[in-house]
């Protein structure tokens, strides 16, 4: 045994913990829950990014195939990504051009990135293509 050692002191600050890995951005998940794809569950965007554009958050246009989207706009969807060229073809916020937005894991359609002439942008994603948290 080398029990008759004297053990050594340690230095004070090999004692602490480590700190913890730093979370950023990462919220409870009770408190903020995320919206996420109806088709592989990613995290989509969040309660907290829902805004009210042309003076309601939700809208149902039709696209000119006639086939009627319910939508919700969101200020950000950190789980989208556009995909083609911005285009201002049926636009359904007049001066905005829009883009497809997909779900970043699975590339399901889940709406479209809007950009207004200002500079600002927001998604319109198709409600009853996200899991929205009760
Ligand atoms: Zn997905």
């Amino acid at each position: 045994m080398q029990g008759l050692r004297k053990p050594v002191a340690r230095p004070q600050a090999e004692r602490e913990p480590p700190p913890a890995p730093a979370a950023a951005g990462e919220q409870p998940r009770q408190a903020e829950p995320w919206i996420l794809c109806r088709e592989c569950l990613h995290p989509v965007t969040r309660d907290r990014e829902r805004i009210s554009v042309a003076g309601a958050h939700r809208h149902t246009f039709a696209n000119p195939h006639g086939i009627v989207f319910e939508i919700g706009c969101f200020s950000r969807a950190p789980g989208c990504a556009r995909v083609g060229p911005a285009s201002a073809e049926f636009s359904w916020f007049p001066g905005c051009t829009w883009q497809v937005a997909v779900c970043a894991a699975c590339l399901a359609h889940l709406g479209w990135g809007f950009q207004s002439p200002g500079g600002g942008n927001f998604f319109g994603l198709i409600l009853d293509r996200l899991i929205e948290p009760t």
